[in-house]
């Protein structure tokens, strides 16, 4: 087949010895006969390991992949509840109730890939392309900061006009804009920019870097191999596995070492993605001493002039889905939890109950729909079709009517509390409590400055409950300076102060 990417400007793209220096033994650490082999031999788990597994999980460490093999085979039902209120307990224990909210941004939709399950790839001539402008994303950034937004992550097809100095051009765009909040007038401004690209090398990492990126975002689609292959032709970038599948050991080295693994669901066997999702957080862990910063488990759903994405036999069902998100959950309890606006929201609320700990709203999709205001969706222009277009403000009353807050804290990273740092703190369940602190903090500040009138009366005697939880928590009152800021942060925003954090 005729190699697309052989000259021009995709021929430099993929660097062999970029791939090379990570493999162990001349191998990928995706072992399929090892998975295979581990799925079998855990069938009919005994019920005493399952309990001692979520004894394991709530002392904060990664399981071995027998064990989550173990928790993936489990059949009672009665098991499943505990293996789901397990979950919600590492989370809180690790993150405490908040929920981070963010929005995604997507710039471009030109793409010189094919991949089978998506609008964008090269091949579908419905899909109208656009690039956006740095005018247009400084507008589409204004019209994201209306809602109340603070944390963007920004969303690229794999092209030369989107290559990475565009990309960095975009961050730096994002953070320029200035904007003032609808209710209170105060000024706003996106404080972390998330990326969500095609893999890269080191040196264009670094680019990133520079440009004050936070998390950088590669799904591996699927972790196995043949299926990989089938759905990615190999007459494109995308259809090199092993360039995809270490560009996060990548950018750890590029020193971005908040990365996201994910994996698109309904391509393969939904278990089988989760050892590879737990594999590859492993392999994170071993040659660089940190797992991923997030897990992403987008489910697969229809994508303009895509029949894959419609009728896939590996279709996840809702109940295998919770199944899936409460097992990496407790296999990796460490890290992030991300569900998206690809669920209908009665799916995303069942999942926030398992653990989740991070989502989107007020999502568009399409190029540039934001500032275009079109609620309805075009998927002549947009990657896939969602399932939840609420507003933020909407979603933010209705976690907070579960009992969840609401956060935009950027704290971590712009403090120093990232990779090693703060998967130490996660590990010792110290990160949650100053998640707690910045959540209420960033959760004031969007009270006061964009909730509607419902959404204050939730919020209001929520975050009341939150203070009393924290004036009470013993790990603050061993730290008077702790709470002496944070109650003097909160007076200072109530007089209209903005973006304090600790
Ligand atoms: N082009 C970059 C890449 O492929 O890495 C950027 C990401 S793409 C625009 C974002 C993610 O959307 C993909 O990694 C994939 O997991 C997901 N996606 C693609 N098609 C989808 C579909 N039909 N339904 C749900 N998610 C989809
Ligand atoms: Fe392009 Fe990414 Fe879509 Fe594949 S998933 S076609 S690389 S935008």
């Amino acid at each position: 087949m005729e190699k697309k990417f052989a000259d021009g400007w995709a021929k430099g793209i993929i660097i062999r010895n970029e791939i090379d220096k990570y493999l162990i033994s001349g191998k990928d650490f995706i072992d399929e006969v090892d998975i295979l082999d581990r799925l079998e031999k855990n069938k009919n788990p005994d019920q005493s390991f399952i309990r001692h597994i979520l004894d394991k999980s709530l002392s904060i460490q990664t399981l071995a992949p027998d064990e989550t093999a173990a928790l993936l085979n489990v059949t009672s039902p009665e098991l499943w509840e505990e293996i789901f209120s397990a979950a919600l307990e590492v989370k809180k224990k690790v993150y405490d109730n908040r929920i981070v909210f963010f929005a995604p941004l997507y710039c471009s939709n030109l793409c010189i890939n094919n991949c089978a399950y998506c609008g964008f790839r090269e091949a579908n001539s419905r899909e109208v392309r656009r690039i956006l402008t740095l005018e247009e994303i400084r507008r589409e950034t204004s019209s994201v900061l209306n809602e109340g937004h603070k944390r963007l992550v920004l969303v690229f097809g794999e092209h030369q006009r989107s290559d990475v100095e565009y990309m960095a051009a975009a961050v730096k765009a994002v953070y320029s804009v200035e904007e003032t909040a609808p209710v209170s007038g105060h000024p706003a401004s996106i404080r972390r920019v998330n990326i969500n690209a095609a893999p890269m090398e080191i040196a264009k990492l670094k680019i990133l870097k520079e440009a004050g990126i936070g998390t950088y975002q590669v799904f591996q689609e699927t972790y196995h191999h043949e299926t990989y292959r089938s759905v990615h032709p190999s007459n494109t970038i995308k259809g090199d596995y092993l360039w995809r599948l270490y560009a996060l050991h990548r950018a750890m080295e590029a020193g971005l070492d908040d990365v996201a693994i994910g994996a698109l669901f309904g391509l393969y066997d939904w278990r089988f993605e989760v050892m590879g999702l737990l594999y590859h957080a492993l392999d994170l862990e071993k040659q660089f001493g940190i797992g991923p910063h997030t897990i992403s488990f987008p489910r697969m759903t229809p994508a303009s002039g895509s029949t894959l994405s419609s009728d896939s036999p590996w279709h996840v069902s809702d109940d295998d889905f919770k199944k899936l998100v409460a097992v990496l959950r407790l296999s990796v309890p460490t890290a992030g939890m991300i569900v998206t606006a690809r669920e209908k929201a009665e799916i995303k609320r069942e999942v926030i109950k398992l653990g989740c700990t991070q989502t989107d709203a007020s999502t568009r999709i399409g190029i540039g729909a934001y500032s275009d205001q079109k609620t309805e969706q075009n998927t002549d222009t947009e990657q896939f079709t969602i399932g939840d277009p609420r507003d933020l403000d909407d979603v933010i009353r209705e976690v907070g009517r579960m009992g969840y807050i609401a956060s935009f804290c950027t704290a971590g990273y712009r403090c120093g509390r990232t990779g090693e740092t703060i998967m130490g703190m996660l590990s010792h369940c110290v990160e949650g409590k100053y998640c707690k602190l910045n959540a209420v903090l960033t959760f004031r500040e969007y009270l006061s400055d964009y909730a509607s009138a419902e959404t204050r009366e939730i919020g209001e005697p929520l975050i009341i409950k939150e203070i009393g939880e924290i004036e009470s928590m013993d790990y603050f009152r061993d730290k008077p300076h702790l709470l002496q800021k944070f109650r003097s942060d909160y007076g200072e925003i109530l007089r209209g102060k903005r973006d304090l954090y600790l």
